[in-house]
């Protein structure tokens, strides 16, 4: 089994999940914030994002979610962000392919309606992935 774990290290893929509440959560908070962004990290284990952290100095503007990098103490299990697009289209800005290339592996933008179909995972350049959602 260990031959395999490393080839899969090797090649660089991620089978990234999250589980079915903390997705809730997120698509929660994105409506209860609307129609200013919703912003926050994401935390994982095994690659299973579990729970999302809301950083103090993140400033919730009408443009978008500000992220205090400088707030945070260095801490592995956080893997990436989520904010959200209350404009409904879930494509990354300029400024979130920026955001994505310095911190994390895994980020998720969450757009109108909030719903279950209406948010999308990147990897760190910004590329779309798929992230399983599981219960
Ligand atoms: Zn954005």
């Amino acid at each position: 089994m260990f031959w395999k774990k490393r080839r899969v290290a090797e090649t660089g893929f991620v089978h990234w999940r999250i589980k079915k509440r903390c997705l809730e959560m997120i698509l929660e908070s994105s409506k209860s914030t609307y129609p200013n962004e919703f912003g926050a990290l994401l935390r994982a284990r095994d690659n299973l994002i579990t729970e999302v952290i809301l950083l103090p100095g993140t400033v919730e503007g009408d443009r978008h979610a500000i992220f205090n990098f400088a707030m945070l103490p260095i801490d592995y299990s956080i893997v990436g962000t989520v904010h959200s697009h209350p404009s409904g289209n879930p494509t990354p800005s300029d400024a979130d392919l920026q955001l994505f290339s310095k911190r994390g592996k895994v980020h998720i933008i969450v757009a109108m309606p909030f719903d279950e179909y209406s948010w999308r995972g990147y990897d760190g350049h910004g590329n779309s992935i798929d992230i399983e959602v599981v219960e």
